[in-house]
């Protein structure tokens, strides 16, 4: 008689994007039914992904991820084909201009009026320089192992930017890029810097968002899963139990429980790692190098404001655009995502030191600096300010992702082959700090774990 095989147990350790992404794919990829237990510590799905509302008006915002990156063009996008085939409606997005000395600069012309005609050449130089390092189809290839771009990761910043030899143009571009890095430009990688510079152009990348608000990816993830879920779950440990399956140890509710797994999938960032104990002799080890390989905070700080009426779109009508303050930062019309909205959004998204040391000051000190940057002629027409939101996001994604020297795809996953091959790490910090990246790595490991178990020996 045949008995039946027992259903492959899998724990997956957050419920953040990277989670959801692992749980979605390995229950596409698996050859049967997988009994899956979603663990998470906070008391919703999401993590990163955070679409809030006003509490006086009920408008909603961005709090967290701010655009998703569209990679169609190039014929092979799995995070805009997952947004279809989930039913998402997507908004593109869009912006070019970068507000500098308080004046908009939207165009070539712009630039030489306000920065001169030396600045504007030693930008055409760096632009054309930047387009012959990496074509439009080499930037979504990079970050791959043996792609032609991953070399440059190992070089240090910098000779790229620093190479620019006008002091304005320099300033330029580097206020340009900073809050997309969310570091300063001597802490990550010569690639890095060119990618961020790079995604401004449309050949490159395009942006969108999801109507309803990006948060809508997860509920509607969510809601194709078939997974045990717990909210308020937090893992404490990770171990295998002597020559048997992995045990994780988590508490709810301030009571302690632990359960019994054929694969353990950590996603975590980088940032909560510390969160969960991995234990054994050689388990403890081999995470705390993957937690130090991978070890480059980046910083964002978000501000988001409601006012009366969108008062800016007179001077700035896109989606997004740089300013000069704060090393470069971001300012969202957070209101043109809902064409319904009456009010006006404008969120600043600040990046970099600049962001992890405003964080330590208190929600108003942090509205005051934000407004007080608004260059002259936007803050003449500003409406009154109705209400403020201040999300602290220090160290939460990578400076470096992939670190200095990027591992191969199966190490970077599996920090610990030998005796524990069933412990599987996913996380944007080991792509690119974005959700496609997290999606890949998501996509990763569940090819592997759903590869693993049609291998598994039949009784
Ligand atoms: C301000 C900001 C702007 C961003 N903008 C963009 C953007 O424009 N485009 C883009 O693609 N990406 C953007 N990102 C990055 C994007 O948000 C991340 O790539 C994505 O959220 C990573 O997903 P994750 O699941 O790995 O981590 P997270 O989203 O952080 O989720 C991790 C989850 O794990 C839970 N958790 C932590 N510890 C434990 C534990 N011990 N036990 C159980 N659960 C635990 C957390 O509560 C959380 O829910 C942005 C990030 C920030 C902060």
């Amino acid at each position: 008689m045949q008995r039946s095989r027992p259903l492959p147990r899998i724990a997956i350790v957050g419920g953040g994007p990277g989670g959801l992404f692992t749980a979605h794919e390995l229950q596409r990829l698996a050859d049967r039914p997988v009994a899956m237990t979603v663990l998470e510590a906070s008391g919703r799905l999401g993590g990163k992904v955070l679409t809030p509302r006003f509490e006086s008006s009920g408008t909603r915002y961005e709090a967290g991820a701010a655009e998703f990156y569209d990679y169609d063009h190039f014929g092979h996008d799995p995070l805009k084909d997952l947004v279809r085939e989930l039913g998402l409606t997507v908004r593109p997005m869009g912006g070019s201009a970068v507000v500098v000395d308080d004046a908009v600069v939207a165009n070539l012309d712009d630039l030489r009026d306000r920065l001169g005609a030396e600045a504007a050449a030693s930008l055409l130089a760096f632009d054309a320089t930047a387009r012959d390092r990496m074509t439009p189809r080499e930037f979504y290839a990079s970050g791959e192992p043996g792609d032609a771009a991953t070399a440059a990761a190992h070089r240090p910043f910098d000779r790229s930017i620093a190479g620019i030899a006008d002091d304005r143009a320099r300033r330029f571009v580097e206020r340009m890029i900073h809050s997309d890095l969310a570091t300063e430009p001597d802490r990550t990688s010569e690639e890095y810097v060119m990618q961020n510079y790079l995604m401004n152009d449309p050949a490159y990348m395009r942006l969108y968002g999801i109507e309803g608000g990006n948060e809508r990816l997860v509920g509607a993830l969510a809601s194709r899963i078939d997974a045990e879920i717990r909210l308020g779950c937090r893992a404490e440990s990770v171990e295998r139990a002597p020559g048997g399956p992995m045990i994780v140890r988590w508490t709810a509710g301030g009571v302690e429980s632990a359960g019994k797994f054929d694969a353990v999938v950590i996603a975590l960032p980088h940032d909560q790692l510390g969160s969960v104990a991995f234990l054994g002799d050689r388990l403890a080890p081999a995470v705390a190098a993957h937690r130090a390989h991978h070890d480059h905070p980046a910083h964002y700080l978000r501000i988001t404001m409601l006012f009366d009426r969108p008062f800016w779109r007179a001077t700035c009508g896109d989606s997004f655009w740089m300013l000069d303050r704060f090393g470069g930062c971001c300012l969202y019309d957070e209101s043109l995502r809902d064409p319904a909205a009456e009010r006006g959004v404008l969120g600043w998204l600040l990046g970099g030191e600049v962001a992890r040391t405003l964080a330590e000051s208190d929600d108003a000190t942090i509205v005051a600096q934000a407004l007080a940057a608004l260059p002259p002629a936007l803050a003449r027409g500003a409406t009154p300010l109705r209400e403020a939101r201040v999300h602290r996001w220090t160290g939460a994604v990578s400076a470096l992702p992939g670190g200095r020297s990027p591992l191969p795809l199966d190490r970077r996953h599996c920090p610990e082959p030998d005796e524990h091959p069933d412990l599987y790490f996913v996380g944007d910090y080991l792509y690119d700090s974005t959700l496609n990246g997290v999606l890949d790595s998501a996509e990763y490991v569940a090819a592997w774990i759903a590869a693993r178990i049609a291998d598994a020996p039949t009784d």
